[in-house]
């Protein structure tokens, strides 16, 4: 997959343009005072109107994104199952860190409540999720009609159905393999579906960050600052506590020597924000610096690249419980058992590009009935957090790499400790 770099200044910029400009023209109408013209034309009006295309230019890629990348992703749990031991602790630990990941993020965003008291209201109504019983839980994974599902943006029916596409995909022989090959350039499209919609992002961010700020004024300021700081405070605390204690004790691994050898690759992931475009470098560094034999991290580097999105389950976990905050709703245990569950499963169906997990975070809002437009207060902070998400996202894979490496003898530890260096 490739990240698209074209003329001009980078999307990146473009959006930071987009982002700077809506802050101090929703400022500037908040000094006006938001009322007569001002409110009915540009904020209720231009404004509303332009982000709210935009956020559904977003939700509707959700159910293709997730279906579509579900089914490719089951096809490669294929090879899971025929690497078995090595394919199952991948998988376990990808899963492990994950929820790890989105639970840390959910504890500081309700301990630190980032979005209390910017009071918003939606019209959406909300309601708690009552504990329903296990039988009803595991019985409602199960759509009695996937296209209803599909309808009703019901994630976690939507997943099952893919995963059982795709493996009966994958044990249909020829037809089987032909499908899937359609399956998979329909991923190809529906991805550059996601980057083409991206090249609404100035425009969309511009519309939506100005609407907050002219009715909000400063004071939304300091809850966006509060929420971009939480997201980095997990990101950095799952970077150097949760990794290197796995490193360390499953492991018996240096993590300094870890992150020594990840810095070219933690670089590139941050300057790309995508996880498929840094997998060359990323699969370099752990075969030639940390000395993972390639059998292991051939499978194991694209797999994570694919499916193993710490950093964006982090991102999901503190934005759910800050638009919770936002819009005064309190979530049950229930919904953050919930949320636990969607974002980690999110995180297998976002692609390893540049915003794919905001589009995910539309499918975790859903599925604890929150409102979807609470993605449109912190879109504007979303690019930067992306670049540094992403480096979290890929040192999760080479983390998860080295571990089950070592544990399988397929680690040069002369290698990892920079003694012996391939040519
Ligand atoms: N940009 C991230 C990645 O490629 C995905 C996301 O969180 O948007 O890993």
């Amino acid at each position: 997959m490739q990240t698209h770099r074209e003329g001009g200044p980078s999307l990146t910029l473009q959006i930071l343009i987009g982002m700077g400009a809506g802050l101090a023209f929703g400022l500037l109408l908040n000094w006006i005072g938001v009322s007569g013209w001002i409110e009915a034309f540009l904020v209720k009006g231009l404004l509303h109107v332009g982000g709210s295309i935009f956020l559904a230019s977003l939700t509707l890629l959700v159910v293709p994104l997730v279906f579509v990348s579900l089914v490719c992703g089951t096809a490669a749990l294929d090879d899971v199952a025929k690497l078995g031991r090595v394919g199952a602790k991948t998988l376990g630990l990808y899963l492990a860190t994950t929820a790890i990941a989105v639970s840390l993020a959910l504890a500081a965003a309700s301990i630190v409540r980032p979005g209390a008291g910017f009071d918003l209201h939606t019209d959406a109504s909300f309601q708690s999720q009552q504990a329903p019983s296990l039988s009803d839980v595991l019985i409602g994974l199960f759509p009695t009609n996937p296209v209803q599902a599909m309808a009703e943006g019901n994630m976690l029916q939507i997943i099952v159905f893919a995963g059982l596409l795709g493996l009966a995909l994958t044990l249909s022989g020829e037809p089987g393999k032909r499908l899937l090959k359609f399956f998979d350039d329909l991923n190809s499209v529906v991805m550059r579906l996601v980057m083409l919609l991206m090249r609404l992002a100035p425009y969309g961010v511009f519309c939506l960050i100005a609407k907050v700020f002219a009715l909000q004024g400063f004071a939304a300021m300091s809850h966006l600052v509060h929420y971009f700081f939480v997201v980095l405070v997990v990101l950095a605390l799952h970077s150097l506590i949760t990794y290197p204690s796995l490193l360390k004790l499953l492991a018996g691994l240096s993590p300094i020597l870890f992150f020594r050898h990840m810095r070219d690759t933690i670089a590139l992931a941050f300057s790309t924000a995508s996880s498929n475009a840094t997998l060359p470098v990323t699969l370099e560094t752990v075969e030639h610096k940390m000395g993972v034999e390639n059998s292991i991290a051939s499978f194991t580097i694209p797999l994570g690249a694919t499916i193993n999105m710490d950093g964006t389950a982090i991102m999901q976990g503190v934005a759910t419980g800050f638009i919770a905050q936002a819009y005064g709703i309190d979530l049950s245990p229930m919904d953050y058992a919930m949320v636990v569950v969607t974002a980690t499963l999110a995180s297998i169906g976002t692609a390893g590009v540049p915003s794919a997990g905001l589009i995910t975070l539309a499918m975790v809002l859903r599925q604890v009935n929150l409102p979807v437009e609470g993605i449109g207060l912190i879109i504007g902070v979303d690019r930067l957090l992306d670049m540094v998400r992403t480096a979290v996202n890929v040192s999760g894979d080479a983390c998860v790499t080295c571990i089950v490496a070592a544990s399988e003898g397929q680690l040069s530890h002369e290698t990892y400790r920079g003694e012996m260096r391939d040519p």
